[in-house]
């Protein structure tokens, strides 16, 4: 992505003139091949827009996509079609993703209906192909989709994105719905598919205690922009913004020689109708001075493989 931006018209109802909700706010980041690509963030704070940004269910209004050396920003749903297959979605919600009056088999076969011009036979091989891939078996594929629980209805939805072999996958809060000991089974079977099928992923979640355990590389997003970019490696051990170092410090942590305080942040995350002026944080920044209200900090390169959107020096 480059320098792109996503604004939606806000209601109507609540304003006499025309007022935007400013969703994406002039971002810019890549996803390398093979690599797991978090996005983290507070709800609301873009993650989602970006992710359907990237596979084209929403244009750009300003800034560009690329994918594969194609710059896709301003590409119709005809030019998407062929690339969609290349891009596939894990949603959230795995109760309400799955159409309930579908078998599992139908389901998981759907992209490859859409996609391809497999018989049934060669679809039904490839779906129970994938479905044991993901855990499940041949028994599963007639039933549907309320006789799962939340974790065997994930991996059907991942067996699903997996039909039309992509090159990503973009899986936005993929794990948020499950119980946590549920979420580690999740999160070790996107690792293991990674691998075998040579898998991108856009990580996208709330929590950053989720994508320790899956991410190369985390975003960290405030209203619309990127505050941090780096590896995981330096994003957990070297946290640098300061709205970082505040999401940090609110995890536990399981390294002692780790010490994190506990860093409260004042305020709520302001409306992206009315965005603050100069650094978004700064209404909430412990460390805000004055040419941060006047002043938006560009995403920059601070130390090596390691991005920051803050007026602060770091060296
Ligand atoms: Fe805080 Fe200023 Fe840095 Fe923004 S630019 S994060 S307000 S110190
Ligand atoms: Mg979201």
């Amino acid at each position: 992505l480059n320098n792109v931006e996503k604004r939606f018209l806000a209601s109507k109802k609540m304003f006499r003139e025309n007022k935007y909700v400013h969703a994406i706010n002039g971002i810019s980041f890549d996803i390398r091949q093979g690599e797991t690509f978090a996005l983290v963030g507070e709800s609301g704070c873009g993650k989602s827009t970006t992710g359907r940004l990237i596979n084209r269910l929403l244009e750009p209004d300003r800034g560009e996509i690329w994918f594969h050396q194609e710059n896709i920003s301003n590409y119709s749903s005809s030019q998407m079609k062929p690339l969609r297959k290349k891009m596939q979605m894990v949603f959230q919600d795995p109760y309400g993703s799955l159409n309930p009056r579908m078998r599992i088999s139908e389901i998981v076969g759907e992209p490859l209906l859409v996609h391809t011009n497999l018989t049934a036979k060669e679809r039904y091989r490839k779906v129970m192909d994938l479905l044991e891939i993901v855990g499940l078996n041949e028994r599963h594929a007639q039933s549907y989709a309320h006789e799962f629980s939340g974790g065997q209805r994930q991996r059907i939805g991942i067996a699903r994105a997996l039909t039309v072999n992509p090159s990503l996958v973009i899986a936005d809060e993929p794990v948020s719905a499950l119980d946590v000991s549920i979420q580690a089974q999740v999160i070790n079977l996107f690792k293991n598919l990674q691998k075998e099928f040579q898998l991108t992923y856009l990580f996208i979640s709330h929590d950053l205690s989720v994508v320790e355990n899956i991410s190369d590389r985390i975003g960290v997003m405030y209203l619309g922009k990127i505050m941090e970019l780096t590896s995981k490696e330096k994003l957990y051990k070297e946290p640098l913004h300061p709205y970082t170092k505040a999401l940090l410090s609110a995890i536990p942590i399981a390294d002692p020689t780790l010490k994190r305080e506990r860093i409260l942040l004042k305020g709520d995350i302001p409306n992206p109708i009315d965005l603050p002026s100069g650094c978004p944080f700064h209404t909430r920044c412990p460390h805000a001075f004055q040419r941060c209200v006047e002043e938006t900090p560009e995403l920059k390169e601070v130390k090596a493989e390691h991005k920051v959107a803050c007026h602060l020096s770091f060296s």
